[in-house]
């Protein structure tokens, strides 16, 4: 078989890339030097569209009930869909929008942080756009990224992305409920997680049903 593989880029990318990258690390920790001062813990919650991201949140929401004492900020290319269904929740939400990017960066961060009140916040929560590509590559300054991934996308997912679950705290499998409908082994996703991240817990879940919540969260290492 022939294989072309990426590399042959011009040296303008190359430099322009680098240059985007290192850019957004200062950012990312001044994000992080921030939600230390304000001692808010901060997740960022990277997965596909369709993963279940907003589901997981919003269990973890109901599960917490701590009000405004949650902030969550939403990305998502136009919509506010997500934004809308986290806000029943109760905590404080703001929407990113990032139009054509395909994830969120420590700058948008930190504009969604200025309008944010921190006063009395001690969680955010960050729904990055959904993919499993570029979120990874852009740290926001969260203390923990965790990355959720469903059985209804395939046996092959985590083996096909292993730089974003290379850089997860916590991995979520969620749709627990219909991996043999999909013909899909869990224990066989978690040997590919394994893998690519050894130590990082793996956590089966179904959110909708909130099986694995408590899990999640321990995890997370949130304290109510
Ligand atoms: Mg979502």
């Amino acid at each position: 078989m022939k294989i072309v593989k990426s590399g042959g880029q011009e040296i303008f990318d190359i430099e322009l890339e680098k240059d985007l990258l290192s850019r957004n690390r200062k950012l990312a920790k001044e994000n992080k030097r921030l939600f230390d001062e304000s001692n808010i813990m901060s997740i960022d919650i990277m997965g596909s569209i369709g993963s279940g991201k907003t589901s997981m949140i919003k269990a973890i929401l109901r599960k917490l009930a701590m009000g405004k004492k949650v902030a969550v900020i939403a990305g998502d290319l136009t919509t506010t869909i997500d934004a809308d269904r986290i806000e029943e929740e109760g905590p404080q939400v703001i929407q990113v929008n990032t139009g054509k990017e395909c994830h969120l960066d420590a700058h948008l961060i930190r504009q969604a942080v200025r309008r944010m009140k921190l006063d009395g916040v001690k969680i955010l929560f960050i729904e990055n756009v959904g993919n499993l590509i570029c979120p990874g590559e852009f740290p926001l300054g969260a203390h923990k990224r965790l990355v959720v991934v469903s059985v209804t996308e395939g046996p092959y997912t985590i083996m096909k992305h292993p730089y974003i679950f290379k850089e997860a705290d916590v991995i979520v499998l969620n749709k627990i409920d219909l991996a043999k409908a999909m013909k899909v082994s869990p224990s066989r996703l978690e040997q590919d997680a394994k893998k690519i991240n050894p130590h990082v817990p793996f956590i089966r879940a179904n959110a909708l049903k909130g099986v694995g919540i408590p899990k999640i969260i321990n995890a997370l290492g949130i304290k109510s």
